[in-house]
């Protein structure tokens, strides 16, 4: 039986900046599926084969943005009580925080590791709490995760400091990416990864709405999720924004990072 489910969440109306990621996850899925290159990931799991990856398409979403959240929850929540695992496309960030609902039914919250140039815990954004600059200020209030672990952050400004300091964050710097490697062997429970693709140096990813330089490399942030010892059982990929991307690059990050996360939560 598959035991991974492909969705996509197509929404950017809660981006703050520039509009664009909607159109991310009919690219990705091009990107995943191109003749360029194979459906193999570095451990070998081919994920075109019979009962890999179970590409359930893109989430009907509503023009509203409360509808959406819980179209996104609901959809979520028909993979769990299927008993699969999701692997969300995004969308902005936004979407994380229904997604993390779909958890709530279970006994205890994942962990999540997040992986971005920004901490995305502002209280409120240009008067809206639902803006993908928020989703882990909600995410922690309502306690979807057991502990909060942020990897590649350079963009922290006093409040966000101190809405890290309230929720317990544990907040590793772009500087400091590799510190996380021993910390994800001592996680413990399950874990969910969300992948702002922003997390990269923009070299690297130039298709996202706010480059911010100084980033980790495609191949630190798979050291990253190659530490990860405890079952992964949700991820997103999150931000990519085609209108600024040059030759698909980008897209076939997203993608890379798709294949990559498959094997991580089929380990
Ligand atoms: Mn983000
Ligand atoms: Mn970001």
């Amino acid at each position: 039986m598959t035991t991974i489910s492909l969705l996509g969440a197509p929404w950017d109306a809660s981006s703050s900046y520039l509009r664009g990621a909607a159109a991310a996850p009919a690219l990705i899925r091009r990107a995943l599926w191109s003749d360029s290159s194979n459906a193999c990931n570095e451990r070998g799991d081919n994920l075109a084969a019979e009962g890999v990856l179970e590409d359930r398409g893109d989430i009907p979403l509503p023009e509203e943005a409360a509808a959406a959240r819980d179209t996104i929850e609901s959809a979520v929540r028909d993979v769990l009580q299927g008993g699969q695992r999701p692997l969300v496309l995004g969308g902005d960030h936004s979407i994380t925080y229904p997604v993390l609902r779909a958890f709530r039914a279970r006994t205890e919250p994942p962990a999540v590791l997040h992986l971005d140039a920004h901490a995305d815990l502002y209280d409120h954004y240009e008067a809206d709490r639902f803006s993908h600059a928020c989703p882990f200020a909600r995410v922690m209030e309502e306690r979807l995760a057991s502990r909060l672990i942020q990897v590649g952050i350079r963009t922290l400004n006093a409040h966000q400091r101190s809405q890290a300091s309230k929720f317990g964050v544990e907040v590793l710097g772009a500087e400091r990416w590799s510190d996380v490697i021993p910390l994800l062997g001592r996680v413990r429970g399950s874990l969910y990864v969300s992948l702002d693709l922003d997390v990269l140096d923009p070299a690297f990813a130039p298709g996202i709405s706010h480059p911010e330089p100084g980033g980790l490399s495609v191949r630190e942030v798979l050291a990253v999720l190659a530490a990860i010892k405890t079952p992964v059982v949700g991820a997103d990929v999150v931000e990519y924004n085609p209108q600024h991307d040059i030759r698909d690059l980008t897209a076939r990050v997203a993608a890379k990072f798709v294949k990559e996360l498959v094997g991580v939560m089929r380990r």
